[in-house]
């Protein structure tokens, strides 16, 4: 299990507000609660965006399936 961690902040302005905002919280039950301290990295071929969520703190993971990663 390598990780490549890639730099968020380097990714256009539109890409890291949907990586932020499309999220879903399953200790809250709901959708685009939004994350904070996001991390994007790469791990076996699949790109992730990790971040806490705003609201209740948990530790959110999800898969980016669009392509518009610039690593
Ligand atoms: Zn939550």
């Amino acid at each position: 299990m390598s990780r490549t961690v890639l730099d968020f902040e380097s990714q256009s302005e539109t890409d890291q507000e949907w990586m932020v905002r499309e999220t879903w919280c399953d200790q809250c039950k709901k959708p685009d609660l939004g994350i904070g301290n996001p991390i994007l990295y790469i791990e076996d071929g699949r790109k992730y965006i990790e971040g806490n969520y705003l609201v209740c703190d948990a530790l959110c993971i999800s898969e980016i399936t669009a392509t518009i990663i610039n690593e």
